[in-house]
């Protein structure tokens, strides 16, 4: 990856490379900048091959590190800015890293006591408000700074740029370690080669023809692989601006959208929603996109047609994974939206170029096209491993089997059922969540949908949905249980809905089924 970086810089040295707020850094900015940064980093003992873990939002220093890390040839761990100290702490033993930077506001989370019973050789401190446009009025968090804290960017403005020792790495050599959302368990730390970034950023230029100079908007979290590689890697190669704000706010990251008119960005759905649900949110705020795509979670018919209804948003859906360092399958371009019969049906799309699937039973063997199995993938984007999981069984020979149930058609178009592990069975039939989310959702007063197992003594299993609705609704749970009965089979409806105020969600925006089963 960075000899992607070190052409876009040869290429466009005065371009921007990031967008943030009122301010900018050029490619040639961003070279300096890390240059110095990776000068402190050396000077702190990190080499090829250690770990760095960073805890950062969309800041520009989330850009700085990881490219500074990079010269250095290191590995670049960053972790999620909402996980607690336990999660932290698993993060820190497992990666063992020679080098912590943290965004200020994290420090009390993670902070000394947990970095120091790690062997963390050295702890840096960055402001999220060091490159914040001056006249910005918006207040920070928790900020950290001051004499306890240096603000590291202080610290690398003064050191010299330019002379590090270039340290070559190969397509082979690990960039990033990448923990999983964790929707189904523990996380597990994917580790991504360079190629494995660099070939699906090159994903991104070549099929979703992403031009130089067009500004990129990352509202997915660059520690997630969707913000790491559709956006960061992708706007590297592609020479565009990365449009940064800190933080997922839906109103704040609207007024971005509309001061720097982005062209392109990959979401969770869930953010799509919150930015539907704005007030004063109008069509003419996304005309400047070309292209929004939505990843990691399944997209309900109900929402895309919400979107594009009232906001003119034609949500193309992609697919992928952190082990597949993001994009497997997306829709072709050429299918613009409502009209076409594949989209309507909602399919992931095609799998991206050099990318093989299998669609497998649970003896492993192919099924035949239009059935039902379990999606397994092999390409230059599938990393080769977990780090420090060599028992790990997921991935063998290169072809890692997904935990999604998925089926093609005869055309090679792709449809994500659901996940294996979140199947449903009641009174012996299978129930797979999505079919009664999707129903639900086309309820107006329904925000958001989660269907899940509940244990019962007659049908083993029976299916209960918990929602949260829009606001001044005023539909009851028994309503919605009707609303259902008559729209779904006799096995599917839900016997029990329960109404609560938000959703349980991963760090990622992801809504987390595991948190409402039952124990
Ligand atoms: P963990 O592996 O830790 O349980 P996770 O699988 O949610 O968490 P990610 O790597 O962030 O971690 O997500 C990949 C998963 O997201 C896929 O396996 C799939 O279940 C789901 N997913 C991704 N894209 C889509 C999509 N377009 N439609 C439906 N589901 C999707
Ligand atoms: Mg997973």
């Amino acid at each position: 990856m960075l000899s992607v970086f070190r052409d876009a810089v040869r290429q466009r040295p005065d371009m921007p490379a990031i967008l943030y707020f009122d301010g900018s850094l050029s490619f040639s900015e961003v070279d300096k900048l890390s240059d110095q940064m990776a000068r402190a980093f050396i000077n702190n003992g990190l080499g090829a091959g250690d770990r760095l873990l960073m805890v950062m939002q969309n800041v520009p220093q989330f850009v700085l590190v990881l490219i500074a890390a990079w010269k250095v040839g290191a590995i670049v761990v960053p972790a999620n800015p909402m996980y607690k100290s336990k999660e932290f702490e698993f993060v820190l033993e497992d990666c063992e890293p020679t080098i912590v930077v943290l965004q200020d506001e994290f420090y009390h989370a993670v902070g000394k006591d947990v970095t120091e019973n790690h062997g963390v050789g050295k702890v840096y401190v960055t402001s999220e408000a060091f490159f914040q446009g001056e006249n910005d009025p918006r207040v920070f968090g928790d900020t950290a700074s001051g004499a306890e804290c240096p603000e590291f960017m202080e610290e690398v403005s003064s050191l010299p740029a330019g002379d590090i020792p270039v340290i070559e790495r190969t397509n082979t050599d690990t960039a990033t370690i990448v923990y999983t959302s964790g929707t189904t368990g523990k996380p597990k730390g994917a580790m991504h080669s360079h190629g494995n970034l660099s070939f699906n950023a090159q994903v991104s230029r070549e099929w979703l023809r992403m031009a130089p100079g067009e500004p990129n908007l990352a509202i997915a979290p660059l520690f997630h692989i969707t913000g790491l590689v559709g956006n960061l890697c992708s706007a590297l190669l592609a020479g565009s601006p990365l449009v940064l704000y800190r933080r997922f706010v839906p109103d704040m990251v609207l007024d971005e959208i509309r001061r720097h008119k982005p062209v392109f960005t990959v979401a969770p759905i869930t953010a799509l929603i919150a930015l539907m649900n704005v007030p004063g949110v109008k069509p003419g705020d996304f005309e400047s996109f070309r292209l929004v795509l939505s990843g990691g979670a399944p997209v309900p018919p109900a929402v895309r047609d919400a979107l594009r209804e009232k906001l003119g948003i034609i949500v193309r859906n992609a697919y992928g994974m952190t082990e597949t360092s993001a994009t497997v399958t997306v829709t072709p371009l050429q299918y613009e939206g409502p009209v076409d019969p594949k989209y309507g049906a909602l399919s992931i799309g095609v799998p991206v170029f050099n990318t093989d699937i299998r669609i497998v039973d649970d003896q492993g063997k192919e099924v035949p096209a239009g059935e039902e199995g379990e999606l397994l993938i092999k390409g230059p984007q599938v990393i080769s491993g977990y780090w420090r999981r060599p028992e790990d069984q997921s991935i063998v020979d290169g072809w890692i089997a997904t935990g999604d149930i998925a089926t093609v058609d005869k055309d090679g178009w792709v449809y994500l059922i659901d996940r294996k592990k979140d199947m449903i069975i009641a009174s012996g039939y299978k129930v797979w969540p999505r079919d009664v989310e999707d129903v639900l959702y086309t309820h107006p007063q329904v925000r958001e949908v989660a269907v899940v197992p509940a244990r019962d003594d007659y049908r083993g299993e029976t299916v209960r949905a918990v929602v949260s609705l829009t606001e001044g609704a005023t539909v009851t749970s028994d309503e919605l249980i009707d609303y259902c009965k008559e729209r779904l089979a006799a096995y599917k409806y839900p016997r029990i809905v329960d109404i609560i105020e938000d959703l349980p969600k991963t760090p990622t925006g992801k809504i987390l089924r595991r948190a409402l089963k039952e124990t």
